[in-house]
Parts: structure tokens; C-alpha cells; sequence
């Protein structure tokens, strides 16, 4: 959820379109941000850098991948290199339609199509591992 913490200056602002999704969503910033919070936790525990930095990199760039499949203004993918915004050819996810409220039934929408897409790469995902066990079991 971090790149979206630039909401909140958004919501203080009363300018939410101003702050939200803007450089905060570029993979080349989520790179950047995982380095730092890598070493900030590394100097915490003196071990296991490349444990944070990829537990965090994925964490942060699967967030921004998940807002580039999502239908919207898309997302400043090459920020600062570009200020060109990316978005898919193919929408997995509905969005939040903060325009509208924070309570309208079009969220139940985008609260369906985010059930639908995890959803269905959880049971693929685990329909692997069932089969990938029964091959050990079997041989
Ligand atoms: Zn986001």
C-alpha cells in the first residue's frame, strides 16, 4: 500500500487527482524506496538485506503492475526518465471511483473484479502446488 500513501496529502489537500499516483507510482521510485528501506532495515538487524529488499521491491511493484492493470489514468511506469503514463490494454481490475464517494455500489464492482483476479491466481497457483505434491507422493 505504500505507493498509495501519497493519498493522504491528496485528502489534506482536497486535491486527491494533485498528489495520488503521481511519481510515487514509477517502478524506477520503487526500486529506489526498497534500496533505502532495505538498508534501513538491514542496519536494524545487520542481516538479510536481500531478504527485505526483495520481500519490499515485490511488495511495492506488484502494487504499481496491479494499478497498471487497473481501468483509470494509469500509472507514470518510467517516472523520471518519463512522465508518460502506462496503462493495459486489458483492464483486470475496476478501480476506486474516488469522484463518486467513498460509498457508491460501482466499488462493490471493484471489489468483485479484485476477488475475481486473486482469486482465480490463488487457485491456479494452488492447483500447481496439489499437483506438484501428488507427483512427489507418486514417484
Ligand atoms: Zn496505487
Amino acid at each position: 500500500m505504500m505507493p498509495d500513501l501519497d493519498s493522504i496529502l491528496g485528502v489534506i489537500a482536497k486535491d486527491f487527482r494533485g498528489f495520488h499516483n503521481l511519481w510515487t507510482h514509477s517502478l524506477i521510485v520503487g526500486s529506489l524506496i526498497s534500496i533505502s528501506l532495505s538498508f534501513f532495515f538491514w542496519s536494524l538487524t545487520r542481516s538479510g538485506f536481500l531478504k527485505w529488499f526483495f520481500l519490499i521491491l515485490l511488495s511495492y511493484e506488484l502494487h504499481i503492475i496491479a494499478d497498471f492493470f487497473t481501468q483509470g489514468r494509469g500509472v507514470m511506469l518510467f517516472w523520471p526518465l518519463s512522465e508518460e503514463r502506462y496503462s493495459s490494454p486489458i483492464s483486470l481490475f475496476y478501480g476506486v471511483r474516488w469522484s463518486e464517494g467513498l460509498f457508491t455500489i460501482k466499488h462493490l464492482w471493484t471489489l468483485a473484479s479484485e476477488l475475481i483476479t486473486v482469486g482465480g491466481v490463488y487457485f491456479l497457483l494452488n492447483s500447481l502446488e496439489r499437483r506438484r505434491l501428488k507427483r512427489l507422493v507418486t514417484d
